[in-house]
């Protein structure tokens, strides 16, 4: 029995981190990605913006990775009345590369190239649009494949004081050939080759939340096809823009991109 109250007393006071009713673990974090539920039939409004809620009241949202100050969410009640709330952000902390009096350099590849980089762009925003009511999102996430962290979320470039190339995604690297599988069920929404990204596989999971996997020696997954959690959807490579093989993962929700890192607890 005494052993017992002290353990809890001292955990009391470690638990920065508490669980509003909206189920959600606050302060948030720049860069995050959070499912939050509500009564059946309430409504959510993010930023002025009605926020897609399933039948049993979960919603999904994420913070871009400069999001400052608060996020406000209100809920509508389906009984009447509003509940407003004020979610602390905490800022988060970015690798950074100051280099100064660099002559800024331009590199203009040629038209063709210019072309592929502006269609591939242009796709991969078409797929983030896709606003399906699949429930995966709010599946436990587990690693798309274990290795070392070789690039961080955000992690930029300051030339001449202008922020400059910002890593929109996790980079591990496990080594080449290496299985990657779906952290989070869905489905596939793109396989392609993309000039930059190399060979590219994008998966819904429901709610405007997709990943991204990067610069795959080869893909495993069809375009279209439903995943599970765990499925192998390729391997790891260096296709594209890559100086060495590792997996680009991206997640986002629609255009926003989020840390990965957040959602895996690591960071
Ligand atoms: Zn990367």
């Amino acid at each position: 029995m005494k052993k017992l109250f002290v353990v809890l007393f001292l955990l009391i006071p470690l638990t920065a981190f508490a669980e509003n009713d909206l189920g959600i673990k606050e302060p948030l974090k720049q860069g995050g990605f959070y499912v939050g539920k509500v009564a059946v039939g309430d409504k959510v409004t993010f930023h002025g913006e009605r926020v897609k809620i399933s039948p049993e009241g979960y919603f999904a949202f994420g913070l871009g990775w400069k999001y400052k100050d608060v996020a406000n969410i209100r809920v509508d009640h389906k009984a009447g009345g509003h509940t407003m709330y004020r979610l602390d952000v905490l800022p988060h902390d970015y690798q950074v590369e100051e280099i100064t009096g660099l002559p800024p350099q331009y590199v203009t590849p040629p038209q063709e190239v210019l072309d592929r980089i502006s269609k591939d762009a242009s796709d991969v925003r078409t797929v983030r649009t896709i606003d399906s009511d699949l429930q995966n999102f709010r599946e436990q996430i587990i690693w798309p494949v274990e290795g070392r962290i070789s690039g961080r979320f955000g992690s930029h470039r300051i030339l001449n004081g202008e922020t400059r190339n910002a890593h929109m995604g996790l980079d591990i690297a496990p080594g080449q050939g290496a299985l990657i599988v779906a952290p989070l069920g869905g489905k596939v929404t793109m396989v392609s080759d993309l000039y930059y990204t190399g060979i590219t596989t994008i998966i819904d999971h429901g709610h405007g939340v997709n990943t991204v996997y990067a610069h795959m020696e080869t893909s495993i997954a069809k375009e279209g096809e439903t995943v599970k959690q765990g499925d192998p959807i390729g391997t790891v490579g260096m296709t594209g823009r890559a100086t060495g093989p590792h997996l680009h993962w991206g997640l986002n929700w629609y255009g926003e991109r989020l840390n990965p890192a957040i959602l895996l607890g690591i960071e």
